[in-house]
Formats: structure tokens, sequence, C-alpha cells
């Protein structure tokens, strides 16, 4: 699993590439959600580290109408969500959101989209090619779900190059070991591409959630290099223990450490030094744009947990350069 860690990330990268091919953001000119100048911030944040661009492994795009769906699911407060309050931060239009992304110099990032019933995902995965394809800098995007033929449409994404998939076992509301998905899982351990699973019981829990269905999974599938959504929250120790004990699992920090989630569900201050541990395989994870809060919160939170530089380098680029070999 060592292979691809002592490549360097891309030395001659040009800087934030990506504000130098777009231009500024069209439709990001509008004031930042974030204060008046978010960009800012998040340049300031990279320039303290030396960072060419971020790569966020989690962030949410799939057709309008399923994110106005979603939208308005976190608008009423519908059961996975409870009573928190969840403003959508950055509520616009796809291009004005990829805009934002590139303005905030993401190089790279994903398009997390999920079914939460059977027959939709190779609809989404459709759509999901035609995402990647006309936005160069996603990271093509897969789904599945339980269902006869899974195999079959896993395989055809791989064929057709997705690069990371995504499994939302909360919203599906499926156990990821059932029977129906062991060949999927099997396949994609062999090609070695990573599946972000939300699997932990957080905001709430749910049937098939927590750290038991997936270490069943990983017992089967060692290799599966599973990137655990939300560092497993609230479950956040059996899944640093999960890691510890499969080294293709990774975590992401979507919405960990920040103030929002620090309320109900606050990461264990004696669990600091696993992930620092555990430094080269927890990557950036925003939940951008469905945030409740703005996109550099979720940085200044992982910077404020004094991990060092070369951890927050690790996690906000480095890792996931190597994991998808940008
Ligand atoms: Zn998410």
């Amino acid at each position: 699993m060592n292979d691809h860690r002592t490549e360097p990330a891309a030395p001659d990268e040009p800087p934030c590439a990506h504000g130098s091919d777009h231009g500024p953001a069209r439709g990001a000119g509008s004031p930042a959600p974030g204060g008046t100048d978010e960009p800012g911030e998040v340049r300031r944040f990279r320039e303290r580290l030396g960072l060419p661009g971020l790569i966020d492994v989690h962030t949410h795009f799939m057709p309008e109408r399923v994110l106005h769906k979603v939208w308005n699911y976190f608008d009423s407060n519908g059961p996975l969500i409870g009573d928190l309050e969840w403003p959508i931060t950055y509520r616009r239009e796809e291009a004005e959101r990829t805009a934002v992304l590139r303005e905030f110099c993401v190089r790279a990032f994903t398009a997390m989209l999920y079914p939460h019933k059977p027959g939709m995902a190779t609809w989404l995965n459709d759509w999901a090619v035609g995402f990647a394809r006309r936005t160069p800098d996603c990271l093509h995007t897969a789904t599945l779900f339980p269902e006869p033929g899974v195999e079959a449409y896993v395989g055809a994404a791989v064929e057709a190059g997705a690069r990371v998939f995504k499994a939302h076992v909360q919203v599906g509301a499926y156990d990821p070991a059932d029977e129906l998905l062991d060949q999927a899982w099997g396949l994609l351990a062999e090609a070695g591409i990573p599946v972000v699973i939300h699997c932990g019981s957080g905001p709430v829990p749910g049937k098939h959630a927590g750290p038991g269905p997936t270490a069943r999974v990983l017992a089967r599938h060692p290799r599966l290099r599973l990137i655990i959504a939300h560092m497993g929250m609230p479950e956040y120790e059996e899944f640093l223990d999960l890691a510890e004990r499969y080294e293709e699992v990774r975590l992401d920090t979507t919405m960990a450490f920040t103030d929002f989630t620090e309320r109900f569900m606050p990461f264990p201050a004696r669990a600091l030094p696993r992930i620092a541990a555990l430094g080269d395989r927890v990557l950036l994870g925003s939940d951008f744009p469905n945030i409740p809060y703005p996109y550099v919160h979720q940085l200044h939170a992982l910077e404020r947990l004094d991990l060092g530089e070369e951890w927050l380098r690790a996690v906000c680029h480095d890792n996931a350069a190597r994991l998808f070999h940008l």
C-alpha cells in the first residue's frame, strides 16, 4: 500500500492553477457567505502552509433537482437532521458552485451523489459521467446500492473512468455488509478505487449506521479503500480502531471539529494523538455546498487542532494527491 507514498506532489504545479485558468469566479462575485473576503482567507490559509491548492474529497454535486430536494430536506428538518438548524451556505447554481471552489483554489474535488432507493444509481452514475466531462477538476465519482446487477454497473463505472465512489448507508438505509454488495466491494478493492462511505451514526442514529456493519465489510475485504466520512462521527474512536487495523482505511474531515459539530458531537480530545499518528490517512472533506457555515471555517477548525503544519499540509492536499495520483 506504500507504493505511491514516495511520489512527491507535482513539484512544478503552478500556484492555484484554477485561479489563473479561469479568472475571477463568475457568479461568485456576490458577497461571499463567509464574509467579505472568504477567498482571501482561504488563500492566506494556503500561503501559511505553502500549499499550491486544496484537495477536497467530500463535495456534493448531483443533478440539480436532486440537490434541490436535498436542500429542501435540510430546510424542513428531515428525520436525518433532527432539530438542527442547518442553513445551506452555498445555495447557488452549479456553475457558481464550481466557480467558488476554484476561487478557493480547490484543485480537485468530488461529486458525492447517492441513491436512496433501488434503480437510481445507474441514472446518477450516467449524470456523473457528464459532470466529470465538463468539470475537469472533479474526480469522476460514482455510487452504488445493494440491488441485483450492482456489480455490473459498478464495473461499468470503473471502465468509464470513475476514480472514487460514494456510499451513503444512512440515506440509503442499507447494510453495507449486504451480500448483494459483496462482489462490488471486491471489484473496488481489486481496482484500488476509494469509496467515501457515510457510515457513522451522525447526525442521528440509523438502522445500519455505526462501526459494526462497516467492520464486517472490511473483515471480508481488508484491502478495500474505505474513506470514512465525517471521521465516523459520533463513533470517532471506533472508526479510528478500524483505520488502525486496516491500512487502506482513511478518514475524511467533513464537518468534524467545526463549531457547529463540536456543539453536539465533540471530537474526544484524548483521540487527537491517534489522528496525529494517522496523518497520512486523514483527508480534507467539507460537505460543500451543504454546510451551515463558511467553507473557510472547516480549514480553520483543522488548523486550531494544532497538530502541526506538516499534518495540515498532508490532510489538506498531499494525502489525496498521492491517493488519486494528482
Ligand atoms: Zn456529505
